[in-house]
Parts: structure tokens; C-alpha cells; sequence
């Protein structure tokens, strides 16, 4: 895109978008070595009850420390590895080592309560054929019970979802691996739809948490994540909340009927010795 401004034709009409088109074909195409070369890492975030603050599990979250542009969070490259593919064997290696984390805090720390482990998983990983085979083969090869997996989906990848996208689901959940359905209540999916999708929890999106900041909250936003809630427990699903960040969210959530929590007000997504140091704080 190219203006005549100041007589000069070819000056840019908008020079940062051009930087970011270029820093991102440049992330893209640094993609694949960056797997081979070990440059990704996973943070680990707790998820605590509500009921007695006492740690449930983690989820794992992928980082990229790019040689040259430092860490980078997935919001700026799974979309450049979904779109190029790379999700595949990149989600692969997340599982892996997320399953492999879990199983050494399983064992170090059997009297903390079985830890569970959540991973994401992206709209291509879904659509992939070998998902339930390499699901499977990372949890033998670690020893982890498939109960202490979840794999998070999120609301959008599922809507309109037919029976051959559900079907690998499906198998997984009758292994027991858990499913959350992520990002919850910002996909306009239709409630009824719940009973069709083979989810056990429901992540519910930091948006409404962020509408209980105010004070005092919303009571509208209130009656709907009541609503939500009892819905939920109905179907016998479980209701974690995302981005707690103060002690009065996290009062007002479990007031509410929220099972499990997880945000800055507990922790920040950090490297593995950091939740192993928490859980084993809180078991004693
Ligand atoms: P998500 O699965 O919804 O993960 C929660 C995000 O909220 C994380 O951002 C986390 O750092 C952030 N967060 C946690 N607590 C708080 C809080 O109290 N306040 C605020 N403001 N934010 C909080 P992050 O790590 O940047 O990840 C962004 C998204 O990237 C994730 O959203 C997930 O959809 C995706 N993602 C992360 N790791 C993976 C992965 O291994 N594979 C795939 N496919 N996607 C991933
Ligand atoms: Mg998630
Ligand atoms: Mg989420
Ligand atoms: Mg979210």
C-alpha cells in the first residue's frame, strides 16, 4: 500500500504495519529450526479450589525465546504455527514434556494429592489424525494416568462442530483424559450444545472475572455466571475461572459455585521448580 504524500510516491502509508508483516513472515519461517534448535519453553500456571486455596494442578503454557526478539508468548506465534502446521509437531512437544513434568511431581510428592497437568490444544491439533495415537503414546512412555490430563479446546473450535471432529475427543474422554472447553462464554455457543460435546470442564473466559472488578459488581454479570454455574453442575461439569487477579474476585467466584481458579492473584505462569516449590508448600 503506497500514497503520494509530500511528492514523494512511494513513501508508505503505514510503515509499522509493513514491520510487523515482515517481523511476522520472519517468525514464521524461523519456525521449524527454532523446534529443532530447543528454543521453546512451557511456563506452568496453578489451578487452585476454591474451597481451601490448596493447588489442583497446572497448565502448561508455551514460550519461544527467540534468539534476537527475547521471549515471546503464544498469542504472537501458535497462530503463525497454526497456520503453517507446525502446531502439529510443536503441540507434540508441548504434551511431552507437560505429561513428563507432571509424572516427576506425581512422584516426588505423592502426599501432596495426585497432581493434574492441562495442555492446549489448537483447532489444527483437533483436525489432526495422529491425536488420540501420540496422546496416547505420551502417556505410556511417561506412566501418567490418563485422569490426570486435561486437554483444554476452546468454545470456538467447537461450535459447530460435527461427529467426525468430536469422534477423537470422544475416544479420549473415554479413557478418561479430561476436556475443558477454554475461553468459555466468548464463543456465543448454544448452551444446549453442552450436552453433545464430550467436555468435563468449563474454563470460564477472564472476561467475566474482569467484569467482577467493579464495585460493587454488575449484578447482572453476576446472575449470569450464577447461571452459568448451576448449568454447568447440572451437566456435571466442573467450573474453573481464569485471570483472578485480587482476593475479592476469588471470594466472589467461589461464593458463586466455581470449583477451581487460576491467576495472577495465586501465581503467575513460571518455570517448573516454582509450582513444584508451592504444592509442596501447600501439602505440609
Ligand atoms: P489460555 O489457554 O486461555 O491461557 C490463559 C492465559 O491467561 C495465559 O496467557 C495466562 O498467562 C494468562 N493469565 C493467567 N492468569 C492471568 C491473570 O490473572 N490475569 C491476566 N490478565 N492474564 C492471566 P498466555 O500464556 O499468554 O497464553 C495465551 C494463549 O495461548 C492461551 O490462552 C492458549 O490459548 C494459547 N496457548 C498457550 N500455550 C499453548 C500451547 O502449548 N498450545 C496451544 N495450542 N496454545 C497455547
Ligand atoms: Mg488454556
Ligand atoms: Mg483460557
Ligand atoms: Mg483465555
Amino acid at each position: 500500500r503506497a500514497k503520494s504524500a509530500g511528492g514523494n510516491r512511494f513513501q508508505l502509508a503505514d510503515p509499522e504495519a509493513d514491520a510487523r508483516a515482515i517481523t511476522r513472515h520472519g517468525l514464521t519461517t524461523a519456525l521449524p529450526a527454532a523446534l529443532e534448535r530447543g528454543e521453546f519453553f512451557i511456563e506452568y500456571q496453578p489451578l487452585v479450589h476454591l474451597g481451601d486455596g490448596s493447588v489442583h494442578g497446572a497448565e502448561a503454557l508455551v514460550r519461544w525465546c527467540h534468539p534476537q526478539h527475547g521471549v515471546l508468548g503464544p498469542d504472537q506465534f501458535i497462530p503463525l504455527a497454526e497456520h503453517t502446521g507446525l502446531i502439529v509437531p510443536l503441540g507434540r512437544w508441548v504434551l511431552g514434556e507437560a505429561v513428563r513434568q507432571a509424572r516427576y511431581w506425581q512422584e516426588r510428592h505423592s502426599d501432596g494429592g495426585p497432581l493434574r497437568i492441562n495442555v492446549n490444544l489448537s483447532p489444527t491439533q483437533l483436525h489432526h489424525p495422529g491425536l488420540v495415537a501420540d496422546t496416547v503414546d505420551v502417556l505410556e512412555r511417561s506412566g501418567l494416568e490418563p485422569g490426570a490430563l486435561c486437554l483444554e479446546v476452546t468454545e470456538s473450535a467447537l461450535i459447530g462442530a460435527d461427529e467426525d471432529l468430536l469422534k477423537p475427543l470422544r475416544q479420549l474422554a473415554e479413557m478418561g483424559v479430561d476436556i475443558a472447553l477454554d475461553d468459555f462464554g466468548t464463543g456465543y455457543s448454544n448452551l444446549a450444545n453442552l450436552r453433545r460435546l464430550p467436555v468435563s470442564v468449563l474454563k470460564l473466559d477472564r472476561s467475566f472475572t474482569q467484569g467482577m472488578q467493579r464495585h460493587p459488581a454488575d449484578p447482572v454479570d453476576l446472575k449470569i455466571v450464577e447461571g452459568i454455574v448451576s448449568l454447568a453442575h447440572s451437566l456435571q461439569l466442573a467450573v474453573t475461572v481464569e485471570g483472578v487477579e485480587t482476593g475479592a474476585q476469588a471470594e466472589q467466584l467461589r461464593e458463586l459455585g466455581c470449583d477451581t481458579a487460576q491467576g495472577w492473584y495465586y501465581a503467575r505462569p513460571g518455570p517448573p521448580d516454582k509450582l513444584h516449590a508451592l504444592s509442596l508448600a501447600d501439602a505440609v
